[in-house]
């Protein structure tokens, strides 16, 4: 059977991997840093775990039969995940006034009425244009913004509409079914995947990297798109200057562990929409979305995105500091702090804007023999979009080389 390699063993590399061990290819990974998993990882504290970037992936068929194939159980998620909160002066679970309610609903309900292909965004459209002229002013800023900024880590002003919504049209849109995480959280869910992978063949090398002109056969790259633009560089210069085009947003998400829990709010989090003066996207309460998993109350505040870069710069005691305002201006709690853990993550995703959808459209145009290339920057942030993408590319080299 033909061999394939693949470079990166984040969470793309080891499901494309395992896709196409199945298959029956010879697979070997090549993995630049110590450690399987890329952003995905979770460290143990005296007071719980702490994850590094993903708590969950969306329930989808395809995730729960990963799930089911990895012998891995899932984590029991509490009913009161269900509650999810938006900021305006406080919490709230609906942030709109009974006008801006009554002025949405006119407003979508007219432009359903005349089809919901109205409502399709338009190409180099942003979110916040799309927003205002199909939900209103109020709707856009209180219920798309907080929404959008929970996935994609930026306010809506450069958001491309037209990456983000087009893919809501598709006839074949799973229902929201919940979320998959394991007990011990997303590190069981790469440390399941790892020993799958290897028990079917598949050779990891670790701290190794490659040059694509030493290798032969299909090659998948599931790095980053910056990381993917060095690699091609010699090979296929213009594929790599249009990787190179696509911008990257930073990123910091802080657990903070409590003495004791809070309980104005339980629910799975809340987001906070621009405006406010307050630097925090989103805040997870990590302890009313998991069932017995945690053994002190905490919480994963996360803030970051294009317009609030330099905010990666601040040391620990500044962003403690930060966060102790922010958490009393959002939640009116004071609490004392147990424990905490930081993770910066510098230009760790990318930013779905005009670019990238400019970006995806001329990667589509380029002929690129035996390479295909894998990641959250061509078909979605979230790591059931990367699955999705995991058993498409496989399908391909199967047909093409199996
Ligand atoms: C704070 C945060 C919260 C998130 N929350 C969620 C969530 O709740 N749900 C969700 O679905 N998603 C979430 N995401 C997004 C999700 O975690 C990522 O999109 C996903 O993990 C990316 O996986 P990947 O394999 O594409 O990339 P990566 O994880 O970046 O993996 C790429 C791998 O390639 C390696 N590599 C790079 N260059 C080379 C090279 N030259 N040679 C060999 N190897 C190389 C890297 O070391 C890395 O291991 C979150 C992300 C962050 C940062």
């Amino acid at each position: 059977m033909k061999k394939v390699t693949v470079i990166g063993a984040g969470f793309a590399g080891l499901t494309v991997a395992l896709r196409l061990a199945q298959q029956g290819f010879e697979v070997e990974i090549y993995e630049s840093s110590s450690r399987c998993g890329g952003l995905l990882g979770t460290d143990q504290t005296p007071y719980g775990i702490a994850e590094r970037a993903a708590n969950a992936m969306i329930r989808t068929r395809k995730a729960e039969q990963l799930f089911e194939e990895l012998n891995l159980t899932a984590s029991h998620v509490l009913e009161s995940s269900k509650r999810r909160f938006i900021f305006r002066d406080v919490p709230t679970q609906w942030p709109l006034t009974l006008l801006e309610t009554f002025q949405f609903v006119i407003r979508l309900g007219s432009k359903l009425i005349r089809g919901k292909k109205t409502l399709r965004p338009s190409k180099q459209e942003t979110l916040e244009n799309w927003g205002k002229k199909n939900l209103g002013q109020a709707a856009t800023r209180f219920l798309l913004g907080p929404a959008m900024q929970g996935i994609y880590a930026n306010d809506l002003s450069g958001l491309s509409s037209f990456l983000i919504l087009n893919p809501l049209f598709s006839p074949r849109k799973e229902k929201y079914r919940g979320l998959l995480t394991g007990p011990g959280g997303m590190q069981d869910l790469i440390n399941h995947l790892e020993t799958k992978i290897r028990s079917l063949g598949v050779k990891i090398h670790l701290n190794s990297s490659v040059q694509l002109d030493d290798l032969q056969g299909p090659v998948v790259i599931a790095t980053s798109a910056a990381a993917a633009s060095r690699l091609t560089q010699v090979k296929f210069p213009e594929l790599s200057s249009i990787l190179a085009s696509i911008r990257m947003t930073s990123l910091i998400s802080v657990t903070l562990f409590f003495e004791k829990a809070q309980s104005a709010y339980k629910g799975f989090g809340c987001l906070i929409p621009r405006g406010f003066d307050l630097k925090t996207f989103g805040i997870l309460m990590n302890s009313f979305i998991f069932k017995d998993r945690d053994k002190t109350y905490n919480e994963t505040w996360i803030l970051g995105g294009i317009q609030q870069e330099e905010l990666i710069q601040l040391s620990d005691s500044e962003l403690l500091k930060l966060l102790a305002q922010e958490r009393y201006a959002i939640l009116k709690q004071k609490d004392s702090l147990l424990d905490f853990k930081i993770n910066r993550w510098k230009n760790a995703l990318p930013y779905y804007d005009l670019t990238l959808e400019k970006a995806q459209k001329d990667l589509n145009s380029i002929e690129t023999p035996d390479l295909f290339l894998h990641g959250n920057y061509l078909s979605g942030i979230g790591l059931s979009k990367i699955l999705d993408r995991s058993d498409l590319i496989a399908q391909q080299i199967g047909s093409k080389y199996g």
